[in-house]
C-alpha cells in the first residue's frame, strides 16, 4: 500500500463529503503533509498559501506551537471529560468566563459543543424547550434566510438556505426562509441600500404575520453570510429588522461561527453590522481550528427563561460527550489570548485594508460583477454581462476554473458557483495578501481569455 500514491489511497478509501466530484475527477485531491504559518505543503512537496484558512478556521495558520503546547499541557494534566451531571473541568469554566467577558453584547451563560452545526442544533432544542415550558409549544418555526449556511446536521441543514437541502426533503414545514440581504443582486432598480433594507424588514413583518407570530421560535442570522458568498448586509439591515423581531418576541441568534474572533475586522461580526442578538454561536476561530469547538452564549433573558424551563423539565436533556472538552477549552483559551493579546487582531485590521482595497480594485475586471467583503473575508462574483449582472452558465464551471488556476500557482481559494470566496489566515502579512491579489488578477485574465466571445 505504501508504494501507492496518497492520492490513490485516498481515492480508494475515503468517501468524499462536500466535494465537487467532477472537479475531483479532473483535478484530483490535494493530500497535505504539513503546514508552515499560512502555507500547507502537500505530499509531493508543493506549497500553497491557504487563502481560505482551511474552512475559515485555521486563523492562526498551521504551525502555532503555543496551541500545540497548550494541548499537550492539558492532555498531560487532565486529558478529557464531559460536562454532564454537574461535573466540569477547570479550562471549561475558564473558557466560559473568558467568552462572556469578550462577548459583543451582555451574555450571561455559555455551553459548549464540538461544532457550529451542533451549536445551532442545540439552540433549536433549547428554544423549543423554553417555549414549551412557557406554555407555548406551538412556537416551533425558525426563521432563516436564503443562502444562509448554518451547518450539516439535520436541523442545521434545514436552516441552510441553499437549494441542495431540498434533495434531502428539507427544509420542512418548521423553516421559514426569508430574503437574502444582498443588495447588489436583489435590490430593485434604483433602490438604495437603505430602501432595500426597509423592504426586507417589511417583508419580514408580512411573513411573520402570515405564519402567525405565535408559531415562531427564533431567527438565525450570520452577521456576514459566509458560505452563501460573503454577503455583507446593508448598513441599516439589522437596525431595521430587529424592531420587527422584538415586536413579536422573536429571539435573534447571531451565528458568529465564521465572523467571531476577528474575521470581519471587528472582534465580532455582530459589532460590525449592528446586530443585537439574544443568543450567539461561536466556533472556528475560537480554537483557531486546532480542536473541534463550538459555543452557545445566552443573554440574561434567554438564560433566565431556559433555566426556568430546565427546572420545569428537571434538566435540559441535551449535550455531547466531548462538548466542552478540557483540551479544546485549553486550546481555545490560548487561541483567544493570541488573537486578542498578541497583536493578531491588530494585524487583521491592518492587512484587511490591503485585502479589501485590492479586492475592490478587481471589480474593474471585465469578468467581475461584484467584489465584496469585510475584514479578512471576501468574494469575487463573476458575470457574463456586467450590465445585466447575468451569471455565466453553470456548465462553464467558472468558480472551479478560477480556483484550479490559482491552485496551480500555489494559492488555495474556494469556488462557490460562479464566485470565489476568500478568507486568508489572520496571521497573513501585507506581502502575502498582495501576492494573493496579484495571482487572482492573473487567473481572472487567464480564465476570461477562455470565455470571452
Ligand atoms: N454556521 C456557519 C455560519 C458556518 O459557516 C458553519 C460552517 O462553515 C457552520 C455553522 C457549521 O459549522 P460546522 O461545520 O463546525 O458544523
Amino acid at each position: 500500500i505504501a508504494a501507492q500514491s496518497w492520492e490513490r489511497r485516498e481515492a480508494t478509501s475515503f468517501f468524499h463529503t462536500f466535494t465537487d466530484l467532477p472537479s475531483l475527477k479532473t483535478d484530483g485531491p490535494v493530500i497535505i503533509d504539513h503546514g508552515e504559518g499560512p502555507y500547507i505543503i502537500d505530499t509531493v512537496g508543493r506549497r500553497y498559501f491557504e487563502g481560505n484558512s482551511g474552512l475559515w478556521n485555521m486563523t492562526l495558520g498551521f504551525s502555532e506551537r503555543r496551541l500545540s503546547d497548550a494541548a499537550l499541557k492539558q492532555y498531560q494534566e487532565f486529558p478529557g471529560y464531559h460536562t454532564f451531571f454537574g461535573r466540569n473541568s477547570k479550562p471549561t469554566v475558564e473558557l466560559a468566563e473568558r467568552m462572556l467577558k469578550l462577548a459583543p453584547a451582555p451574555m450571561s451563560r455559555v455551553f459548549f459543543t464540538n461544532s457550529g452545526s451542533e451549536a445551532n442544533e442545540s439552540i433549536v432544542k433549547l428554544l423549543w424547550m423554553m417555549w414549551a415550558a412557557e406554555g407555548r409549544p406551538e412556537r416551533r418555526k425558525l426563521l432563516t434566510r436564503k443562502n444562509a449556511y448554518h451547518g450539516a446536521t439535520v436541523m442545521a441543514s434545514a436552516l441552510t438556505g441553499k437549494d441542495y437541502v431540498k434533495a434531502f426533503g428539507l427544509p420542512g414545514p418548521e423553516i421559514v426562509t426569508l430574503d437574502c440581504p444582498h443588495a447588489w443582486r436583489f435590490a430593485l432598480p434604483g433602490e438604495g441600500d437603505d430602501e432595500f433594507a426597509a423592504r426586507l424588514a417589511a417583508n419580514l413583518e408580512t411573513r411573520i404575520l402570515q405564519e402567525g407570530p405565535e408559531t415562531i421560535a427564533g431567527m438565525f442570522a450570520e452577521p456576514v453570510m459566509g458560505a452563501g458568498g460573503v454577503i455583507v448586509p446593508p448598513a441599516t439591515y439589522f437596525a431595521k429588522i430587529q424592531p420587527v423581531l422584538q415586536r413579536y418576541g422573536i429571539p435573534l441568534i447571531a451565528d458568529e461561527v465564521i465572523c467571531g474572533f476577528g474575521r470581519t475586522g471587528s472582534l465580532w461580526g455582530t459589532l460590525a453590522v449592528g446586530q443585537q442578538p439574544d443568543i450567539i454561536v461561536a466556533s472556528k476561530s475560537m480554537s483557531a481550528g486546532y480542536f473541534p469547538m463550538g459555543a452557545v452564549m445566552l443573554s440574561a433573558d434567554i438564560d433566565k427563561r431556559a433555566t426556568a424551563a430546565s427546572e420545569v423539565w428537571e434538566e435540559f436533556p441535551h449535550g455531547f460527550t466531548t462538548g466542552g472538552h478540557p483540551v479544546g477549552c485549553a486550546i481555545s483559551l490560548e487561541a483567544i489570548r493570541i488573537i486578542t493579546e498578541e497583536g493578531v487582531f491588530e494585524n487583521v485590521k491592518s492587512v484587511s485594508e490591503t485585502f479589501q482595497s485590492g479586492l475592490r480594485a478587481l471589480a474593474d475586471h471585465p469578468m467581475i460583477g461584484e467584489a465584496r467583503g469585510m475584514g479578512l473575508m471576501g468574494a469575487l462574483e463573476t458575470v457574463a454581462d456586467k450590465k445585466t449582472k447575468q451569471s455565466f452558465s453553470g456548465d462553464l464551471r467558472i468558480g472551479e476554473r478560477i480556483s484550479k488556476e490559482a491552485r496551480d500557482r500555489g494559492f488555495i481559494i474556494r469556488p462557490l458557483g460562479s464566485s470565489v470566496v476568500l478568507a486568508p489566515p489572520f496571521i497573513s502579512t501585507h506581502g502575502q495578501i498582495e501576492e494573493l491579489l496579484a495571482v487572482l488578477k492573473e487567473v481572472l485574465d487567464v480564465v476570461y481569455g477562455t470565455v470571452k466571445g
